[in-house]
């Protein structure tokens, strides 16, 4: 019943999202994605995020990191464009010269000073669609006041540490919801609260996703989530819609690659070739 409070999301919600890739479209009709992030020994999420940007079908995908992060990801994944801090093993200062359609911020970037700084700067100057996750939403949390610098709707997808954070500890599930749902009409923001039922939150209605398995609790997961909701707003999803069906094909692709893994050996990495399968399967 869409008029409720909370809707539960499986296939026959996602379908009248999705948008047909067309036959005389080319790159540049599926957007441009920005993926920022990544500090030393941290440039793994990059590539998982970057990766999954990919996969989701964003047109082009460029990937900021400090200088370190350059060779693993011109190496690891062609397909993507690379543009490099000038501070070798973190985030202090983010100018590109490209025009993207939709930032994805925050994995794997740490909470430095210079990259707190960083990121405060880029909200001052950039209005461009973002999804913010990881240290992003803990610098966020941190600095309350930079909430309100957000691009409109915005999404945020936080795992229950983050959204702890942000929104403060709640008594139980109902109050969690309400605080969440305050949050969104505050900030006029998206929130992906992630667990085992993800729910997104936006204004006063709860989206519960029904895909998913206990083999996903493992690090790099999120990270994939991210370039996956990025990437789909890239290519002209509104930020509900991409967070909605995003975390329904990251679910999907974990449940299809479990009967090659099992539940144990699911990677994040698995996840990411997943996607594609997820795609297979709507129809
Ligand atoms: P993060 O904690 O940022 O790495 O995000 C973890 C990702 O894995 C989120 O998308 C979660 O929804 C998903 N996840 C974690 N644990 C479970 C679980 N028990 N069942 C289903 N999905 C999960
Ligand atoms: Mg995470």
């Amino acid at each position: 019943n869409a008029d409720a409070d909370f809707e539960l999301i499986g296939k026959n919600e996602v379908l009248p999202i999705y948008i047909p890739r067309e036959k005389y479209s080319h790159k540049g009709t599926y957007g441009h994605s920005l993926i920022i992030g990544g500090s030393y020994g941290k440039i793994g999420a990059v590539q998982l995020a970057t990766k999954a940007c990919l996969k989701s079908g964003s047109g082009l995908v460029t990937a900021f990191v400090p200088k370190c992060g350059y060779l693993p990801l011109q190496v690891n994944i062609p397909e993507a464009m690379v543009l490099t801090d000038t501070n070798e093993k973190q985030l202090t200062d983010i100018q590109f010269d490209i025009e993207p359609s939709v930032i994805g911020i925050g994995i794997g970037m740490g909470k430095a000073k210079a990259s707190v700084k960083a990121l405060e700067d880029l909200l001052n100057r950039i209005q461009v669609p973002m999804v913010l996750d990881a240290d992003a939403l803990n610098i966020l949390a941190e600095n309350k006041a930079l909430l309100k610098k957000l691009p409109a709707k915005s999404v945020l997808t936080p795992h229950p540490k983050e959204l702890e954070r942000l929104v403060g500890s709640w008594k139980d599930d109902f109050e969690k919801l309400e605080k969440a749902k305050t949050f969104s009409n505050e900030y006029d923001c998206i929130l992906v609260i992630k667990g085992a039922n993800t729910i997104t939150v936006y204004q006063n209605k709860g989206y519960v996703n029904s895909t998913g398995n206990p083999g996903m609790a493992t690090g790099g997961t999120g990270d994939v989530l991210t370039g996956l909701i990025a990437g789909l707003m890239a290519q002209g999803y509104q930020p509900l819609e991409a967070s909605i069906f995003g975390v329904y094909l990251h679910g999907c692709a974990g449940d299809i690659m479990l009967n090659n893994t099992g539940y144990q050996s699911l990677l994040a990495s698995d996840v990411i070739n997943g996607i594609g399968p997820a795609y297979m399967d709507l129809f």
